[in-house]
């Protein structure tokens, strides 16, 4: 009996075609195309259908549930949605700078705008305007590159994952590479350096222990199948108290002896003291090239604070070869990141430019004072909602660096914590990162931390308007139905 009324509901259902006939969609038909518009019109429909069905009680649904005027909404939220790229800004309210999961660094305008002049026409990505000949796409950026980190020679690829798995594959397929236990690291994503190194087709011999590994166990480790020696950054985590690791130094000294080439995975890679502006040490690019080692490989996205990009520097002898290797091909720039990278790279010829300007460098930079500022601006837009049961605390906090650098670093930030009283804080953090644009925050406690550190100035208002339109809601989710 039920499955009659059932049917007699579902039949209440109006048809595609009856719908696509009503002038509002004829209006939406010059505007969009009829594919967006019928796929638009099943989902409304199917929505409705599990709707219905997943209710008991089938008498409640008078005919102005299944009204054009209700449905019609529905129809247009699913046009926008079709037509809405899934790859979205967002705010990043975590306080992590360098966010692997929220896209790594932020750009420079400078190098927005060189992307976008690259992209838009045609370029010598390839030529050479000198000569009138083809050019090579890596010439670009090698000067700059070796000028900033006192170089001999320079190559760009996909990321640093991929410059590991290029240089690994041209110095030692085949043959062995000695790493230190302590120094087999996951990056996060499930990347594991000795499971790069697999994919080269070298083999890893791995030396020392967790803790500790010493010169003697890298010498004692060297036979006729040795092609390389290999320090990996151990960038996310620190192996504190009974610990020790060769330098990169010794290693040099070491692979002079035994004439084998010494790589560094520097993992962030930084070209500017950071210690200056009052944080942990990190040693630089320069630093490294000057120990004379063989090649050293970074991201371009991390503390550099450029596009995605795996950065490989050293001797020219050794990337010579890498730049022959056919795998060079297959993880070669293109040309909107080469773009983006050469811009970045430039603003580092005037240090304190870089640092105020690049904005993973400058969000690094920010002391409490400018991040209050920005607090209380966020602040004062929140004021005129304080009839909500919502507590606002503007405080100190810390903030994380991120991205596989400065693990131990803790940065005193400012944050805004909300504190829902008569709803969960889950609810609120779900709520907001489910808006447009989407607010990615952080719960401790029973709170909801915003970071000042990582939200730009702009973003704001819009940050504001994010809480108010969330916590509207809420609040009309908990009115009895009149
Ligand atoms: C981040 C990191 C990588 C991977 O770099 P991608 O640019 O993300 O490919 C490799 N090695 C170390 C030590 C890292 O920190």
């Amino acid at each position: 009996m039920s499955l009659t009324l059932h049917q007699q509901v579902l039949r209440k259902i109006p048809r595609v075609d009856e719908i696509l006939s009503r002038p509002e969609m004829v209006d939406l038909l010059k505007v969009y195309s009829r594919n967006v518009i019928v796929e638009a019109i099943r989902k409304g429909l199917r929505q409705l259908r599990e709707d219905l069905l997943r209710r008991k009680d089938f008498s409640q649904f008078g005919d102005d549930f299944f009204s054009f005027e209700r449905l019609y909404p529905i129809f247009q939220k699913e046009v926008a949605l079709q037509i809405q790229p899934r790859l979205r800004q967002v705010i990043n309210a975590t306080g992590v700078v360098i966010h692997t999961n929220l896209g790594r660094a932020p750009l420079h305008p400078s190098a927005l705008k060189h992307l976008m002049d690259i992209s838009k026409t045609y370029s010598n990505l390839e030529y050479d305007i000198e000569f009138g000949k083809r050019g090579s796409r890596y010439t670009h950026v090698e000067e700059i590159l070796c000028r900033l980190s006192g170089a001999e020679s320079a190559l760009v690829v996909n990321n640093n994952a991929g410059a590991v798995l290029l240089v690994l594959n041209t110095l030692a397929e085949g043959k062995e590479v000695i790493v230190s236990r302590g120094e087999l690291v996951e990056i996060g994503g499930a990347f594991r350096i000795p499971d790069v190194m697999k994919r080269s087709g070298a083999s890893l011999r791995e030396v020392g222990t967790t803790n500790r590994t010493h010169l003697n166990d890298y010498q004692k480790a060297i036979v006729a199948q040795t092609a390389l020696l290999l320090k990996v950054h151990t960038s996310n985590f620190r192996v504190m108290g009974f610990a020790s690791e060769v330098s990169l130094e010794d290693l040099v000294q070491l692979g002079k002896q035994h004439q084998l080439p010494v790589v560094h995975d520097l993992g962030s890679g930084c070209l500017i003291d950071l210690t200056q502006y009052g944080l942990e040490r990190e040693p630089t690019v320069q630093e490294m090239i000057r120990t004379g080692v063989d090649a050293i490989t970074f991201s371009g996205d991390k503390l550099l604070g450029g596009p995605q990009a795996g950065i490989i520097l050293g001797k020219k002898k050794w990337l010579d070869l890498l730049k022959t290797n056919p795998l060079t091909r297959a993880l070669r720039i293109d040309k909107l990141t080469l773009a983006a990278l050469e811009s970045t790279l430039l603003l580092y010829l005037d240090e304190k430019k870089a640092m105020e300007e690049i904005p993973t460098l400058r969000m690094l930079s920010l002391d409490t004072k400018k991040l209050k500022r920005r607090g209380r601006r966020l602040q004062k837009r929140l004021e005129g909602i304080t009839n909500q049961k919502i507590t606002l605390t503007l405080r100190e906090d810390v903030s994380q660096v991120g991205g596989g650098a400065l693990p131990l670093q803790e940065l005193p930030t400012m944050v805004m914590a909300l504190g829902p009283s008569d709803f969960s804080v889950n609810q609120l953090e779900e709520n907001l990162r489910r808006g447009d644009p989407p607010i990615i925050s952080r719960i401790s406690k029973e709170e909801l931390i915003l970071d000042m550190r990582t939200v730009f100035d702009e973003e704001v208002p819009l940050l504001a308007a994010g809480i108010e339109k969330v916590l509207t809601k809420i609040a009309a989710s908990k009115e009895p139905p009149a």
